[in-house]
């Protein structure tokens, strides 16, 4: 979801911004208009993440799947190996790129116990020699979320925060880089954030495509070529709406309840159930099966008529799964929990 109000918003402007005459989708880059709106962007960004000043914050194409090769191609610095946690799916494909041009090393994987928790950070092999560490804080498929931040020394941490930035505070000195694709909570596909420490910029390795080269970005503004602009304009506006809602700790609060009356609601049921421990249940994606599966497409049917959309478990495990980002409001949680309760006493066999 994206916030009503921007979108409302973005409405308003859309043929004719701010008395330009120019609809954001019709401006030059690097004309005063849009140039405007993209520092504005940046700034509440900034601010919204306190993010330090020794960080360069970059808005690119590619989605978080070129992270997945921008990550190692710039920060091995003619290491040969780099350390990754396997917590599911996203991590899976984050390490299968990184293996074609390192040996990685798997610190910890959930894989034994089906990805249902997070190996305790006792039981990590972490490799001093590792160019980086990198971990997926939210697994937006298996719904596993980090509600720490792991410790790695001298050795940088990369996060793919795709389906988890902008949810709660996070303390962004202790990362080397931050990644994530707009498209879960921050706006329109497209666009995908970089925050990147100063001293892990430049130096990537021979034959790094110019547009792979974070440093081509960080000199430019992200300019060096045409930035995805209407996606840039209206991540901006979201960044705005977060800010008069009252900030990162603001989301927070109003995230831990959605979570909490949704994970509340599964577990005292004999008719849905969710798989993951609770100390790393996500707060933005929970997926739930019904104890009989049969019914499944019976729900998705029924939830539909109901007006509760896109509940459909990822096509690689099935069942249900009930994305929450900062956007949903807590009335839309408890929809799909009158639904659920409403689903139940009609099919639950007594
Ligand atoms: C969606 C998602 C991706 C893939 O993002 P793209 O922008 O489509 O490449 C990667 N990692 C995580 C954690 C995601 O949720």
């Amino acid at each position: 979801m994206l916030p009503v109000e921007v979108l409302e918003q973005a409405a308003t402007e859309m043929t004719d911004w701010h008395s330009s005459g120019m609809s954001v989708m019709e401006m030059s880059h690097r004309g005063k208009e849009f140039v405007s709106i993209a520092e504005k962007a940046e700034a509440d960004l900034r601010e919204i993440m306190a993010v330090p000043l020794n960080y360069k914050v970059l808005f690119l194409q590619g989605g978080a799947s070129s992270q997945f090769a921008m990550a190692p191609m710039n920060l091995l610095k003619g290491k040969n190996s780099a350390d990754y946690i396997n917590t599911g799916q996203w991590s899976k494909k984050a390490i299968a790129e990184a293996k074609r041009y390192c040996n990685v090393n798997i610190a910890a994987t959930g894989e034994p116990g089906n990805f249902t928790s997070i190996p305790p950070g006792s039981e990590w092999k972490l490799n001093s020699g590792a160019a980086y560490v990198h971990y997926t804080p939210n697994e937006t498929i298996g719904g596993v979320e980090f509600h720490f931040i792991p410790e790695t020394g001298e050795v940088p941490l990369i996060a793919d925060m795709s389906s988890t930035i902008l949810s709660r505070p996070v303390d962004v000195s202790k990362f080397g880089l931050i990644y994530a694709g707009a498209q879960k909570n921050i706006g329109p596909a497209g666009l995908t954030i970089v925050i990147i420490r100063d001293d892990l910029i430049g130096e990537p390795i021979p034959g790094t495509p110019v547009m792979f080269n974070y440093k081509t970005h960080a000199d430019n503004g992200s300019m060096y070529n045409t930035p995805p602009t209407y996606a840039w304009y209206i991540a901006g506006l979201v960044f705005d709406w977060i800010k008069r809602r009252g900030g990162l700790e603001a989301m927070a609060a109003v995230n831990n309840r959605k979570a909490g009356t949704l994970y509340d609601f599964i577990d005292k049921s004999d008719f849905y159930k969710n798989p993951v421990a609770p100390e790393c249940r996500s707060w933005m994606n929970v997926p739930f099966t019904l104890l009989n599966p049969e019914l499944d497409g019976k729900f998705l049917e029924e939830s539909k008529k109901a007006g509760l959309v896109a509940l459909k478990g990822h096509r690689s495990v099935g069942g249900m799964r009930a994305s929450i980002y900062n956007a949903m409001p807590e009335t839309g949680v408890d929809a799909l929990i009158a639904f659920m309760q409403e689903f139940r006493k009609k099919n639950v066999k007594l």
